[in-house]
């Protein structure tokens, strides 16, 4: 095993493989390859068993390139290292002991649409109102409790004096008990019941205590409590726990990351040696000093110094454009133009995004011009109806007890079991504690109709078959059944509307899904099928050799590498989100997720944003991100200071170069006469004064409509 390819610093954190080690370094330093050439080292040049090493990483994607990466340096060997992501190795572990914590062992993994479902009933059945509270927010308190290991009781005692967050301990209770009752798990108790299970049993925690003599975690710095108690118990024994990370790419804070856990880490193993990598082989130094002079912003950081051989390098291109549409036009114009001029395949090419509503107009835009692309991340496949749907007949074949799965398709496709019949039933399981499945296979006792007993009868039967079935054939021939046998596919067919086709498509794509989990899967089992697409995302299905321009959220970009980047709709509001303004923490965490998004491109970063956007379906006015003030102007293609405060100047220059923009428009210069005071009138806001002004651009209060900015390049103002 060669490691002449690592930096000094590098090899020294590849060669220290016992003891605590902390790698904190910036992006794009390689921090991921060292935990590859790192486990490559210990396995090919120490003899270490690969059964002795646990690799943490934050996504699939992220686990089954590392995966890749170690079997080209070790063959096949890297099949027995345990490398995943927080979950997968939580589901493994449950998976073969969770019966010692009163859990079947084949449970069910909940997403959020069946979380919600499963609150809306608890909020119900705790005879609140569902306006007060939100089932979204209540799933927001129970996860946040979760996160810091905290089960319903202790929620309880905790806000026993809080009137609204005590009526919600009450739900978090009775939303506990129906998982355990259908036998399933959300993604949060996945690790809340593995560190549950190894608190609990010394037998369970001894074993993987020993078991993993050896412990890397990746993106350390988005750790919560919980990932940081369930690593913290399994290295106990060996302490050899490597963890790597950047805490200027902190970026889940929302999502319960505590960004103490790396900053405390030689708190905590007072023997941790640190290694800082400060050679950055990712970016072009253009982009790496725009990163950098973003993220020296912040507060209360460790300073980093990052430098790069790679000097050569264009600018960071900034693109203003008049509205979303034009910026997608000109984003789709530039990949074709570089695709063509520097031969460069699609997937060099990433647009990443704030928000995933940001998505539909670079979508718009990328179709009209024949752009070949994939969304990651957004409306999942497995989230669409149809998918969910046969998954829930899956689901019920696999687990009985799954009560959200059989609400779910009781009557899909309809059978004539309306609302007040599985009311009916509903009570009756309430009142015997059975599940909804047991009730329905004897309803002599319950109060429905004829008709809808033996069309439940039939729907028991058709279950019942589904159950044998699934002993004896591969799960791709049982869904086949699933699809024939409930008529589904059928009652699309009738349809006959594009809509119901798409849907048929998805479900012929979800059988491609099948085939593929059966070439892949160790044990071609229901089970394992299930449990493989409840750890998925869409960005798992990456088909490395099609080509495809890359569009995600800037969270989900996090460890990813482009060539050419482009950060769309940098603007107030969206980019940092106006949810920030008000709180230094948060803009702080959108600042990093700024340097993030930057240090993902390897040769050119475009930054654009527009003037004026519909989102969430309203119009409005925007302001470039303080972020792009942020970047000292010289990196920038023009210099951007100037031309925050003269916007036209900037379409002057941009107008020529790259023939963007809505022509007609732009030839026109803005107003810049009208004074503060004066009383003008806009097309759309009706009359209006002038309150601010700043170049062309005017700040107006509107009678009714509140106080707006005008960019005046664009709209036309009315003086009267
Ligand atoms: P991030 O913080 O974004 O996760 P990272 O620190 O994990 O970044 P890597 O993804 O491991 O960085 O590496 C960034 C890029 O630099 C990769 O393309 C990697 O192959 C390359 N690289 C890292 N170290 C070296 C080296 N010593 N020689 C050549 N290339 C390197
Ligand atoms: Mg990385």
């Amino acid at each position: 095993m060669n490691l002449s390819t690592l930096n000094e610093n590098q090899l020294s954190a590849v060669e220290k493989v016992e003891g605590p080690l902390l790698i904190l370094a910036g992006a794009g330093s390689g921090k991921t390859r060292v935990i590859t050439y790192r486990i490559a080292h210990m396995i090919k040049n120490l003899g270490i068993s690969p059964f002795s090493i646990l690799a943490i990483t934050f996504t699939n994607k992220a686990a089954n390139e590392m995966k890749e990466r170690v079997t080209d340096l070790v063959g096949d060997q890297a099949r027995d290292i345990w490398m995943g992501t927080f979950h997968s190795l939580c589901v493994r572990i449950l998976r073969r002991d969770i019966d010692k914590i009163g859990y079947g062992n084949s449970f069910v993994i909940y997403d959020t649409q069946d979380q919600l479902s499963v609150i809306k009933d608890c909020v119900k059945e705790a005879n609140l109102r569902e306006d007060t509270f939100k089932p979204n927010s209540i799933l927001s308190a129970i996860s946040n409790a979760k996160d810091k290991l905290m089960g319903p009781k202790e929620f309880e005692e905790r806000y026993v004096s809080d009137f609204r967050m005590s009526k919600i301990a009450k739900v978090y209770k009775l939303y506990q008990k129906r998982l355990k009752n259908n036998n399933a798990l959300d993604f949060d108790d996945l690790i809340f019941k593995t560190v549950e299970l190894l608190r609990a049993e010394e037998g369970i925690r001894d074993f993987y205590q020993r078991k993993f003599k050896y412990i890397m975690v990746d993106e350390y710095q988005d750790t919560n409590y919980s990932q940081y108690v369930l690593i913290n118990t399994l290295s106990k024994y060996h302490e050899n726990l490597c963890v790597v990370g950047d805490d200027d790419q902190s970026i889940y804070g929302w999502r319960g990351a505590d960004i103490s856990n790396i900053l405390d880490f030689e708190k905590d193993y007072p023997s941790a040696e640190v290694i800082k990598l400060e050679r950055n082989y990712r970016s072009t130094e253009i982009i790496l000093n725009g990163a950098n002079s973003v993220i020296d912003r912040n507060t209360g950081r460790k300073k980093k110094q990052l430098w790069t051989d790679i000097k050569e390098g264009e600018k960071i291109k900034l693109h203003k454009s008049i509205d979303e549409k034009t910026e997608g036009q000109y984003i789709a114009s530039e990949i074709i133009r570089r695709q063509r001029e520097e031969k460069r395949g699609l997937k060099d090419f990433a647009i990443l995004y704030r928000t995933n509503a940001q998505s539909r107009a670079l979508e718009e835009a990328l179709v009209k011009n024949s752009v070949p692309y994939k969304i990651f991340g957004s409306l999942k496949f497995y989230d669409r109806k149809e998918v969910k749907d046969i998954m829930a007949y899956l689901r019920l074949a696999h687990n009985p007890l799954d009560d959200v799965a059989l609400k779910r398709i009781v009557n899909v496709p309809k059978r004539g079991v309306g609302l007040k019949s599985l009311e009916k039933i509903e009570e009756r399981a309430m009142m015997t504690g059975e599940s909804l499945y047991s009730v329905i296979l004897d309803l002599s006792d319950v109060d429905v109709s004829t008709k809808v007993k033996s069309s439940l009868g039939k729907f028991a039967n058709m279950i019942n078959s589904f159950i044998d079935m699934k002993e004896i054939l591969p799960v791709s021939q049982l869904l086949d059944k699933v699809m024939d046998n409930t008529l589904y596919i059928k009652e699309l067919e009738a349809e006959d509307t594009d809509e119901a086709r798409s849907r048929i498509e998805n479900l012929k794509e979800l059988r491609t899904v099948v085939m593929e989990f059966e070439e892949k899967a160790q044990e071609n089992t229901l089970e394992e099928f299930l449990g493989s697409v409840s750890l998925m995302s869409d960005l798992d299905n990456f088909n490395e050799s099609e080509q495809f321009v890359t569009l995600m959220t800037l969270h989900s970009a996090k460890g990813l590498e482009f060539p050419v980047v482009f950060m769309a709709g940098v603007e107030e509001g969206i980019f940092p989100s106006s949810r920030a303004f008000m709180d230094e923490n948060q803009m702080e965490e959108e600042r990093r997720l700024c340097y993030v998004g930057m240090t993902r491109a390897k040769e050119v970063l475009y930054i654009t944003y527009a003037s004026e956007r519909t989102l969430y379906g309203k119009r409005n006015f925007s302001r470039a991100s303080r972020f792009i003030d942020e970047v000292d102007s010289e990196l920038f293609e023009a210099n951007i200071k100037e031309e925050i405060m003269k916007p036209e100047s900037l379409y002057e220059k941009y107008k020529n170069k790259y023939k963007i923009g809505v022509e007609d428009r732009t030839k026109e210069k803005g107003q810049s006469d009208i004074n503060v005071g004066a009383k003008v009138k806009h097309g759309k806001f009706g009359v209006g004064m002038v309150v601010g002004k700043s170049g062309t651009i005017y700040t107006i209060a509107f009678e009714g409509k509140g106080i707006k900015q005008i960019d005046t390049t664009f709209v036309k103002l009315e003086t009267i």
